[in-house]
């Protein structure tokens, strides 16, 4: 089997800044549209929203137009795990929504993803969001200059198998810069199939784990382009925008600086 040839393009320390940039103004565009989610909102009326809060902020929407995707955020909800397009359906209490966005500002990618919470969810709902929350944060923390990417999809693993879900590998992580979809590919369970770059300063990768509560196992629906667990289980999604330095993981998506990742 051949990998192919690797173009990792590592990013200097002003680069970073100003990718740091860009996903601040994405990190403040999540706080806003977390104050909109509710019953009753229709999932095109969010991604309006978060059309707008981009554009006002004199960014781009990445996702609008990418590969004919005709929205600016991703909103998957239940046992949509990702790529659910925005459209009529109302959020109802109990139902969790996976929202991602991405946005160019100057020239530099941001991606992010959180699932929120619409009213009161179920405790196993409630427990999914967790273990996801942890699992992207277990997945950052194992972030080291030295060590390989493997290590990440690994931490991210365990704990989601320790926690009695199963993690989505068909869909990865990735690197992130001037383009949305750099290398290297950053699975979220322990991959042999793949190349296994070591990480190193300036590197700069979107870490995105998908925790189902059933199978791992996804389809495609027959939009193209939302795909949903197999067994309609539910699924949860958080994503950051992560740089690698010397003094380990810089989170650039954090929502606000000094508190918790989300
Ligand atoms: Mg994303
Ligand atoms: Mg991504």
């Amino acid at each position: 089997m051949s990998w192919g040839k690797q173009d990792i393009k590592l990013k200097s320390a002003e680069q970073v800044d100003k990718m740091q940039a860009s996903c601040e103004v994405l990190a403040s565009v999540f706080l806003e549209a977390r104050g909109l989610v509710r019953p009753g909102l229709t999932t095109a009326e969010l991604d309006q929203a978060i059309e707008k809060l981009i554009l006002d902020a004199g960014c781009i929407p990445s996702f609008k137009g990418y590969h004919g995707f005709p929205a600016a955020a991703c909103i998957s909800v239940n046992e949509e795990v990702v790529h659910g397009i925005p459209g009529p359906r109302q959020l109802r209490d109990g139902d969790i929504v996976g929202v991602d966005i991405g946005l160019i500002k100057d020239g530099w990618h941001a991606d992010s993803a959180e699932t929120m919470a619409v009213g009161t969810l179920s405790a196993e709902a409630e427990r999914l969001l967790t273990v996801t929350r942890e699992c992207l944060e277990l997945g950052i923390e194992s972030i080291a200059v030295g060590r390989h990417i493997s290590a990440i999809g690994t931490a991210i693993e365990t704990h989601a198998r320790q926690a009695g879900f199963s993690v989505v590998e068909s869909l990865v992580g990735h690197g992130i810069g001037r383009d949305l979809h750099e290398d290297p590919q950053v699975p979220n369970y322990r991959c042999f199939t793949m190349p296994d770059p070591i990480m190193e300063e300036g590197l700069v990768i979107a870490i995105e784990p998908m925790i189902n509560a059933g199978t791992k196992r996804v389809v495609t629906a027959r939009d193209d382009w939302t795909v949903v667990t197999a067994d309609r289980s539910l699924s949860a999604h958080f994503e950051h925008t992560v740089a690698v330095t010397a003094d380990g993981p810089r989170i650039l998506t954090r929502r606000g600086a000094g508190v918790a990742a989300f």
